[in-house]
């Protein structure tokens, strides 16, 4: 079972700041950013590559409750990032997507 697993079945406290039937967004233990907040689907989806065609929805909810999330937040330049896989940076393997803002963002990155 992940971390993130133990978040939602509330094992261990996190500071959800949304929360619907299918995803829950809650804020990054070590924010890289002013605002770092982690979307993640309740459906325990190991990594994006893995989603299913069935999944689309579901995805396209993640993402769109992700730029409420960030207005709610009042930010209107943020970047939205997914890690699939160890390589890519990725160290939770339950699907999520950072929300990360309140600073300039280099490109290329890291
Ligand atoms: P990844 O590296 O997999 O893309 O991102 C995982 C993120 O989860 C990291 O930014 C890390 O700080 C965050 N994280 C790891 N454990 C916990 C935890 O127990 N609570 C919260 N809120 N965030 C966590």
């Amino acid at each position: 079972m992940t971390i993130f697993q133990k978040i939602l079945d509330r094992e261990i406290p996190a500071d959800i700041v949304y929360e619907d039937d299918m995803v829950c967004a809650f804020r990054d233990i070590q924010p890289q950013a002013p605002v770092h907040i982690l979307v993640i689907p309740k459906k325990p989806i190991v990594k994006i590559g893995d989603m299913d065609e069935e999944d689309r929805n579901l995805v396209g909810h993640l993402m769109h409750r992700a730029t409420r999330i960030a207005a709610d937040e009042n930010l209107t330049d943020y970047r939205l990032v997914i890690n699939n896989g160890e390589g890519a940076g990725q160290s939770v393997f339950h699907l999520h997507l950072h929300i990360l803002g309140g600073r300039p963002f280099a490109w290329p990155p890291g």
